[in-house]
C-alpha cells in the first residue's frame, strides 16, 4: 500500500478516534494501582472504548486476543492482558487502540504503579521526550528520517537504548499503513512528508540493551536482557504548520 493523504474531513475523524483513544489512556492510568490484574485493565479498556461507540482496534487483529497491550517491566510492546498482578515499582506500558467510523486512533502511555525507582522515573521521561522531539521534527517537507534522528538522539543522549526492531507506522483506515516510522534514522534520509500524512508515532526505550526477543506465547514482545521498557506513542497529522497531536484529550 502505498502513502495515503487524508483530507480534512478523514482528518476530523481520525481526531474522533484519538480522542476515544486519550480518554481511554487517561481512564487507565487513573484506574492502575498495587494488586490489579492486567485483565481488569482490558476490562476498563474495552468498557471505555465502546462507551463512546468505538471499536478496540488490536482484538482480533492478526488474532490478538484482547482489547489492548498491557507491557509490564521487561515487556516491551504487544503483552497479552492476563492473572498477572501489578506490584509496587512496576512500569506498565499501555498501548490503546480505537477504531471510530472506519478510521484508527493509536496512542501509548506508560505509568509507574505506586513508588518507582529514580532510574525508572528517568526512563519514563526520557521515551515521553523523545516522542515530543520525534513529533516536533514531524513537519510538512521534512524528511522522514529527521523524525526517526530526532528520537532516537534524545533518547540515546539520555543514556538509554531505543529499539530498533518495532517502528510507529502510518495510520488511518488500516491500523498500519505505509510508511514505517523508524526509531532510530538520518537526518536528510527517507520520504518527504507532506500536509494530511497520518502517523502513528512510538519510541520503545530500555535501560539495557536494544535487543528484543519474542515470548513463546508468540505476541509478548521482551527485552534481551531482560531490562525495563517504555513506550509512549501519539497519532499525528501532519499540518502546514507541524505535526496536529490526533490522540490528545
Ligand atoms: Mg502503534
Amino acid at each position: 500500500m502505498g502513502i495515503v493523504i487524508k483530507s480534512h474531513y478523514e482528518i476530523a475523524l481520525m481526531r474522533q478516534a484519538g480522542r476515544i483513544v486519550a480518554l481511554t489512556l487517561a481512564k487507565l492510568a487513573s484506574s492502575v494501582r498495587v494488586g490489579m490484574k492486567t485483565k481488569e485493565l482490558d476490562t476498563i479498556a474495552g468498557e471505555e472504548i465502546r462507551k463512546h461507540g468505538a471499536i478496540p482496534s488490536f482484538l482480533g487483529y492478526r488474532g490478538f486476543p484482547a482489547n489492548i497491550c498491557v507491557s509490564v517491566n521487561d515487556e516491551i510492546v504487544h503483552g497479552i492482558p492476563g492473572d498477572r498482578v501489578l506490584k509496587e515499582g512496576d512500569l506498565v506500558s499501555l498501548d490503546v487502540g480505537a477504531i471510530y467510523k472506519g478510521f484508527q486512533g493509536d496512542g501509548a502511555t506508560t505509568v509507574g504503579i505506586g513508588r518507582v525507582s529514580p532510574g525508572l522515573l528517568e526512563l519514563m521521561e526520557a521515551t515521553k521526550g523523545a516522542l515530543d522531539e520525534g513529533i516536533k521534527a514531524a513537519r510538512d517537507g521534512a524528511h522522514l528520517g529527521d523524525v526517526s534522528f530526532a528520537i532516537g538522539q534524545y533518547a540515546e543522549k539520555k543514556g538509554f537504548s531505543v529499539v530498533r526492531e518495532y517502528s510507529g507506522h502510518g495510520i488511518g483506515t488500516n491500523l498500519h499503513e505505509d510508511p514505517q516510522v523508524p526509531n532510530m534514522g538520518v537526518r536528510g534520509q527517507g520520504m518527504v512528508l507532506r500536509r494530511g500524512m497520518t502517523l502513528a508515532i512510538e519510541p520503545m526505550v530500555n535501560t539495557g540493551t536494544w535487543r528484543t526477543r519474542v515470548a513463546p506465547n508468540m505476541w509478548t514482545v521482551l527485552t534481551a536482557d531482560g531490562g525495563i521498557s517504555a513506550h509512549f506513542e501519539h497519532t499525528i497529522a501532519i499540518r502546514e504548520n507541524g505535526a496536529d497531536i490526533l490522540t490528545a484529550l
